[in-house]
């Protein structure tokens, strides 16, 4: 039976009541013999700075590197909103990235049948939905430099990003897409701005060269960012996998999140290099949304994002793919039986926190 090791960094707010209900199934998933996961539970966000006066300790930050996983929660929130700009909760998300390498930024967006209404656009358009982003998560323009606002001296400023990429950044990225689409429909769309911008035409000539010499079993497409948006809200299905930049990854992410209807259902998983020796990958798993301190505490969170955020784990890091394909069928199917936490509810009858997550880990028991 293989063993694990994960760093659980429950965080600020709602990321401690989600958490809890991966923990349920991490215990659940320890007494069947499947596989073994030690838990290590760490501080991170305003909990930490309140515990350390950081946004993560460096104890904390050993025991990530040395995890095989590490499944994070949320931070942040109005307590810690003047601590200092380095210290807040937030910093310690992008030193998780930064030091764990963390350059793969995998965001499904799956639009489960039961929840086809929820969506802003109409049921045929989203019913069914099954795409993965794949977006570069440690270069681009939000790195880039010079990045700084000058004093021009005559009364203006200037503001300046720099949006750069190698050749390498944009090679590792288009494997971990190729990679992944190959369990999936082996379809990739590549898009950047090639009409306007240089590293957009270096992004198209690498993926093409990516694919050319490892990858012809998968059908590329290049697409322009802009278009890319359009088309995800025209007819999202026509889409498997898309790869994209930081930037481009960013807002992408977020229209193929709204197709699916709330925050609270949405993981995402962040990974680095593989070790040519294990194999294996350093990563992180989080729900995409924040602490909700508006409703955190009062059981009303969703623990979706979150539980379908250790099945990426199950998926990406602990080689139990059978195991994920029926966690996400827990969870379709304690949604059919019309069980809602409240942010899906559209205004009818809704549980708490706790009893969705025991109802997903019922519903997995039932397929186990
Ligand atoms: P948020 O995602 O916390 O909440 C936005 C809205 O969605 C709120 O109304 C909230 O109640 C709702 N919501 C979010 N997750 C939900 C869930 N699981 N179930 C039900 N409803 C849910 O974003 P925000 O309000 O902009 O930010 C709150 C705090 O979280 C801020 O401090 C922000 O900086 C931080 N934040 C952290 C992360 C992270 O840890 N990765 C991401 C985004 C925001």
């Amino acid at each position: 039976m293989a063993n694990f090791n994960i760093l659980l960094l429950p965080g600020d707010g709602i990321g401690q009541e989600v958490s809890v209900e991966v923990e349920k199934l991490i215990n659940w998933f320890n007494t069947t013999g499947i596989a073994q996961f030690s838990v290590e539970r760490g501080l991170a966000g305003g909990a930490a700075y309140d515990a350390h006066g950081e946004a993560i300790s460096e104890d904390d930050m050993r025991k990530a590197q040395s995890s095989d996983a590490v499944i994070f929660g949320a931070v942040g929130g109005p307590k810690w909103d003047k601590v200092p700009y380095d210290k807040r909760p937030e910093a310690a998300l992008l030193r998780l990235r930064k030091d764990l390498g963390l350059f793969a930024n995998l965001r499904p967006a799956i639009c489960y049948p039961a929840l086809a209404d929820a969506s802003s656009l109409k049921r045929d358009v989203v019913e069914g939905l099954d795409i993965l982003i794949v977006r570069e998560l440690t270069g681009g323009v939000y790195f880039g430099e010079p990045k700084t606002i000058i004093d021009l001296g005559n009364g203006q400023k200037r503001g300046i990003d720099t949006q750069v990429y190698d050749t390498y950044e944009i090679e590792r990225i288009a494997k971990v897409a190729f990679e992944l689409s190959r369990a999936r429909h082996s379809r990739v769309a590549s898009a950047e701005k090639r009409n306007v911008m240089k590293s957009g035409v270096l992004w198209n000539e690498v993926v093409t060269k990516v694919h050319a010499d490892h990858y012809t079993d998968v059908k590329l497409e290049h697409v322009l960012a802009d278009n890319c948006a359009m088309q995800l809200v025209r007819w999202p299905k026509q889409y498997d996998v898309i790869v994209t930049d930081n930037l481009f990854g960013d807002v992408l992410s977020d229209v193929a999140a709204m197709l699916t209807g709330s925050l609270g259902m949405l993981p995402s998983a962040a990974l680095g290099a593989e070790d040519p020796v294990t194999g294996r990958r350093k990563a992180m798993y989080e729900p995409v949304h924040g602490s909700a301190p508006d409703i955190a505490g009062q059981q009303l969170a969703n623990p979706i994002a979150m539980i379908a955020s250790f099945g990426m784990a199950l998926r990406y890091s602990f080689g139990l793919k059978d195991w994920a394909d029926k966690l996400d069928q827990a969870i379709a199917n304690v949604l059919a039986q019309g069980l809602r936490t409240k942010d899906i509810a559209s205004g009818g009858a809704h549980i708490g926190t706790a009893q969705m997550g025991d109802a997903i880990l019922a519903a997995l028991k039932k397929l186990a």
